[in-house]
């Protein structure tokens, strides 16, 4: 892949067309109509790894959740955020 086409190709379907490329920052797909931060497009699409590397990193995201609140301590089960355990 040219990488000076990764900031405008879609990291879904690869469409890549320069219309993609809506804003410095914001991508928006012209055929599937996939958003994302233009930024993070083009490290997937440098990445090659896709859809998998975005679910991989939502599962990641999700997982690590209890830590980043600062309410739950690695370690310990410590039943601080009920309201957060609730929505999850
Ligand atoms: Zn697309």
């Amino acid at each position: 892949m040219n990488p000076a086409n990764t900031s405008r190709t879609c990291s879904r379907c690869g469409h890549c067309p320069k219309e993609n490329r809506v804003t410095q920052a914001g991508f928006r797909c012209t055929a599937c109509g996939h958003t994302a931060h233009a930024d993070v497009n083009a490290a997937v699409n440098i990445l090659g790894a896709g859809p998998a590397l975005r679910d991989a990193a939502r599962a990641a995201w999700r997982e690590a959740a209890p830590f980043r609140s600062g309410g739950v301590t690695p370690g310990k089960n410590a039943p601080l955020s009920t309201s957060a355990a609730a929505v999850s």
